[in-house]
């Protein structure tokens, strides 16, 4: 099977490089603007507790939104079911930077995965504790579910964001005038931007998902019952107003960052972690989208049948 899997990813990188439809990287994020939209690197860590790889594997890379679901992951850790009636767990159809929802749902944010709804999560998480706190927990939940201490946050990234992030800016405030803030609002976002800027190889985020795919012998880091939770969220709001089409194409449940990278479960079987920086209309990115779609297809992962 790892070498069936290990020939076709070198088949996989080879035709992506090949196809050359790289999409643009973000381009609101200065420094993620910059970075050559040419590359790829796919990751799989397998049940039997192997990690097959190919192209730019060990490269970091910005892992952005994907962070959203480890920090969702601290909060049900901590204060469980109670984070509902914070923000909703419904598909929002809409831009992962929207204003427009949070007026018509009173400040509600949809799910955690769009940029609102995780300010909420960040919000909770920061509650009673230090932004350098917070994020020590986000990146040391990382570090134990990768088993690796070699996880960081970007600070050229960090910084980049919060001299142009105004959109975000916007959410939190918005977020504070509806009570649905618990802290400072540039405390907040400030611990959102620096979590959305940790960065990580495909490897060591693959090897990060497998306790969410539920994979044996993974660190306990989430309790199953929570995984599952994570893994719904993920089918039906990993990819934006994407979403649907993901679902569509791919048939498993994963996170997309404006950084390029997808963290893809297919459940009880892999954690995979694809990364190519350039982006497609919904920003998830175009060339990680093809290769899930055709890595599920080859190895008959899609949770449809
Ligand atoms: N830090 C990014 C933002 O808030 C994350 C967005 C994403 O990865 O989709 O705009």
């Amino acid at each position: 099977m790892t070498t069936d899997l290990g020939r076709f990813l070198i088949r996989l990188d080879r035709e992506i490089r090949a196809d050359g439809d790289w999409g643009a990287p973000a381009d609101y994020i200065p420094e993620l603007a910059r970075i050559d939209p040419a590359q790829f690197g796919i990751a799989v860590a397998l049940a039997d507790g192997s990690v097959v790889t190919a192209g730019d594997a060990d490269k970091r890379f910005s892992i952005q939104s994907i962070s959203k679901v480890f920090s969702l992951a601290c909060v049900l850790g901590r204060i469980g079911e109670q984070i509902w009636t914070r923000v909703g767990r419904e598909s929002s159809g809409a831009r992962f930077d929207s204003i427009l929802l949070l007026e018509r749902e009173h400040g509600r944010p949809r799910n955690p995965f769009i940029n609102a709804g995780a300010l909420v999560t960040t919000d909770e998480l920061l509650t009673g504790r230090t932004p350098r706190d917070t994020l020590s927990e986000i990146i040391n939940f990382l570090r134990a579910a990768a088993e690796d201490d070699d996880i960081h946050i970007d600070k050229t990234v960090a910084q980049s964001e919060t001299e142009t992030g105004w959109r975000n800016a916007a959410l939190v405030n918005y977020l504070k005038s509806f009570g649905n803030l618990k802290n400072a609002p540039e405390e907040t976002l400030g611990t959102y931007i620096h979590h959305c800027a940790i960065e990580m190889t495909c490897v060591q985020l693959a090897r990060a998902g497998r306790a969410i795919a539920g994979l044996p012998g993974a660190p306990s880091v989430i309790a199953p019952a929570k995984a599952r939770r994570l893994n719904a969220l993920m089918m039906l709001c990993g990819h934006y107003d994407g979403s649907g089409d993901f679902a569509f194409r791919v048939g498993l449940p994963g996170k997309s960052g404006v950084g390029g990278g997808i963290l893809l479960i297919a459940p009880r079987r892999a954690s995979v972690a694809i990364w190519s920086p350039g982006l497609n209309v919904y920003g998830n990115s175009q060339m990680a989208t093809l290769a899930a779609e055709r890595l599920a297809q080859h190895m008959g992962w899609s949770v449809f049948g």
